[in-house]
């Protein structure tokens, strides 16, 4: 096997591979782990978790706790300590899995490599032949074209670390999961935020009352939510940025980050010497149980713009080496996902959308169930959010879940298990959950749903 990238999708499928007694050799440029790893999910995350951290200090007051120390009452970010934190976690995070994966007798070539043919990878002077080939090259962040990120004032996502400090007033463009994410996450830890929109509300491909929620909070906790506003340029004017919208209207502001996208990284690999084929914007075209094009090259991750997903791209990895190796393999199922926003509060959610409901695609019986009434909930004072409950009219079998909480990248967990267990809302409902505890609106929201009755038509 020969694996061209090392991020979730290349070293997932090498671990696999080895298992199965394949000799796997990883060729990757950048470090094992990834663009996962080193600078989008893994350093993102960091950052949020220290952001978090910040909320939950404002707070303190409504618990009764009083922060006040002598003349200095407000809690500091040391901004080079922060990002050092997210640097050296990411390094060390990069360099477990190198380690892992070495000791399982994966040869690792730290090098650029480009397909020479459907069999062969070349990096570093030296020709790997395999008899599979997996591409999982990832993605990288888009520009526009007026808005040249020059990594200090005017940044891609991958770029903030690197900043002497935080931004005072930063310009977020894009209002999708990345931009929602860092703009949620700035915004706790002190910066004004503006975020640009081009949609009617923000994160406009999620949940639409998970959005609104989100919405609401942001604009409550004081960030500038530009809707229906999309960005043309952005240039750096003095000791800070300015951002012309297309209406003409400018947005000023000490940094601009752009999250408006992330584009394959499938130029100069070699696709065509393998014959493998990419669609019209550039992505690697796979099945669904990773097959290429050409026989015998699998792809998996960003590369193949399936879902821009840690957790899809090692899945896509995995059952490329399972196929490839002759095991049995579930193709991948993407109405099983789960996936979250790691804003505050976060949105997760698994199955079916509210939209296919909504659009009649699929029939179900949906229940909201308010954060606010769940007495852990207001122990900890939160109340935006809510548990969603998608249902099959008849059956009761559980099609799909969003739930608006704190950490509800951990509450999904139950509804993402009953879909892929085939449980009914009834044996969810009848699971116990702990008093109290934000999970225990998980049950009840099942216990909601049962409500309408066993026989109840949509
Ligand atoms: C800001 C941000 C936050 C994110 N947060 C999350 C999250 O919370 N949860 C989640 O599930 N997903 C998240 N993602 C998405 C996640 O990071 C990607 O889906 C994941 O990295 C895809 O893995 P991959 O293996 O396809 O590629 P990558 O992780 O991008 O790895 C590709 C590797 O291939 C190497 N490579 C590329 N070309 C070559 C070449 N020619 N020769 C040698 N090596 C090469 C690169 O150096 C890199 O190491 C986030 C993305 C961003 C941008």
């Amino acid at each position: 096997m020969a694996i061209l990238g090392g991020g979730p999708g290349g070293y997932e499928a090498a671990l696999v591979a080895t298992q199965l007694g394949a000799e796997v050799t990883v060729v990757d440029e950048d470090g094992l782990g990834g663009a996962c790893v080193l600078t989008d999910c893994v350093p993102s995350k960091t950052l949020i978790e220290s952001s978090t951290a910040m909320t939950s200090l404002g707070r303190s007051a409504s618990l009764g706790l009083q922060l006040e120390n002598g003349d200095n009452p407000v809690v500091d970010v040391d901004a080079p300590a922060l990002y050092a934190r997210i640097k050296a976690l990411a390094a060390a995070q990069s360099n477990d899995i190198a380690e892992r994966v070495e000791a399982e007798g994966v040869r690792i070539i730290q090098a650029r490599g480009s397909l020479t043919g459907p069999h062969t990878i070349e990096a570093a002077g030296t020709a790997v032949h395999a008899d599979v080939v997996l591409i999982a090259t990832g993605a990288f962040p888009r520009v526009l074209p007026g808005a040249v990120p020059d990594g200090e004032r005017i940044l891609t996502c991958r770029q903030v670390y690197d900043l002497d400090d935080l931004p005072e007033e930063l310009i977020v463009v894009g209002s999708g999961v990345t931009g929602a994410e860092f703009a949620s996450a700035y915004q706790a830890l002190g910066t004004q935020v503006t975020l640009v929109s081009s949609r009617e509300r923000v994160l406009p491909h999620e949940d639409k009352d998970a959005a609104v929620v989100i919405e609401g909070v942001f604009r409550r906790r004081g960030m500038n939510v530009l809707g229906r506003s999309r960005a043309e340029s952005v240039h750096r004017k003095g000791d800070g940025v300015v951002v012309t919208l297309t209406d003409g209207r400018t947005v000023t502001g000490s940094h601009c980050l752009l999250t408006v996208g992330m584009v394959p990284s499938t130029t100069s690999i070699g696709c065509e010497r393998a014959s493998v084929n990419l669609d019209r914007r550039g992505f690697v075209d796979v099945d669904r149980v990773s097959r290429t094009s050409a026989p015998g090259v699998y792809a998996a991750g960003d590369c193949t713009g399936v879902l821009m997903l840690a957790s899809v791209a090692a899945m896509q990895g995995r059952i490329a080496m399972w196929h490839a190796l002759g095991e049995a393999v579930q193709p991948l199922r993407l109405s099983h996902v789960a996936s979250t926003i790691f804003t505050d509060p976060e949105i997760a959610s698994v199955g079916v959308s509210q939209a296919a409901v909504d659009r009649g695609e699929v029939a179900a019986r949906v229940v909201k169930q308010p954060l606010a009434t769940n007495p852990r909930a207001k122990m900890g004072g939160f109340r935006d959010g809510f548990v969603k409950i998608f249902a099959r009219p008849g059956t009761g079998l559980v099609l799909g879940g969003v739930v608006v909480a704190p950490r509800a990248s951990e509450l999904i967990l139950p509804i993402s298990l009953a879909i892929e267990q085939n449980l009914s809302v009834d044996q969810l409902a009848h699971t116990f959950s702990v008093y109290p505890s934000l999970s225990g609106s998980v049950t009840e929201a099942a216990r909601t749903v049962m409500e309408f009755g066993p026989d109840a038509i949509l």
